[in-house]
């Protein structure tokens, strides 16, 4: 014999027995609610066939799975984003690097140019 779900209604343990007027059913120990059946072991099976909460346990496991899935994907999007974040700084980095060089070329430059300018005017001068 299949073990007695708990009731649907109140959520307590159940029984097989006999009601007031010695009929055999399942029932409730705590509310009002009865199964009855010809023979024995149908009403156990009545009592514990429940397909609103048995669909309502197969969406449950899905949605868990779904969110399982979601979970994973963020995951993997979060590792991406960090490798993506490091990937840049080295990036900036190197762009740092070759700013300042170029800056520094910049001012070489210059310098050179104004001392060309001056040999170039003292040149004149002479
Ligand atoms: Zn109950």
């Amino acid at each position: 014999m299949d073990e007695l779900k708990l009731c649907p209604f109140c959520g307590r343990k159940a029984e097989k027995g006999e009601d007031r007027e010695s009929y055999e059913c399942v029932m409730c120990k705590d509310c009002t609610a009865r199964v009855y059946s010809m023979d024995e072991d149908t009403d156990v099976e009545l009592w514990n066939t429940r397909p609103i909460e048995d669909e309502l346990h197969k969406e449950l496991k899905a949605t868990q799975e779904l969110v399982v899935w979601y979970q994973d994907k963020e995951a993997e999007r979060e590792k991406r984003i960090a490798e993506l974040e490091a990937e840049l700084k080295e990036v900036n980095h190197g762009f740092d690097i070759q700013r300042t060089a170029a800056i520094n070329a910049g001012k070489r430059l210059m310098e050179l140019e104004e001392n060309l300018q001056m040999a170039e005017e003292s040149q004149r001068s002479e």
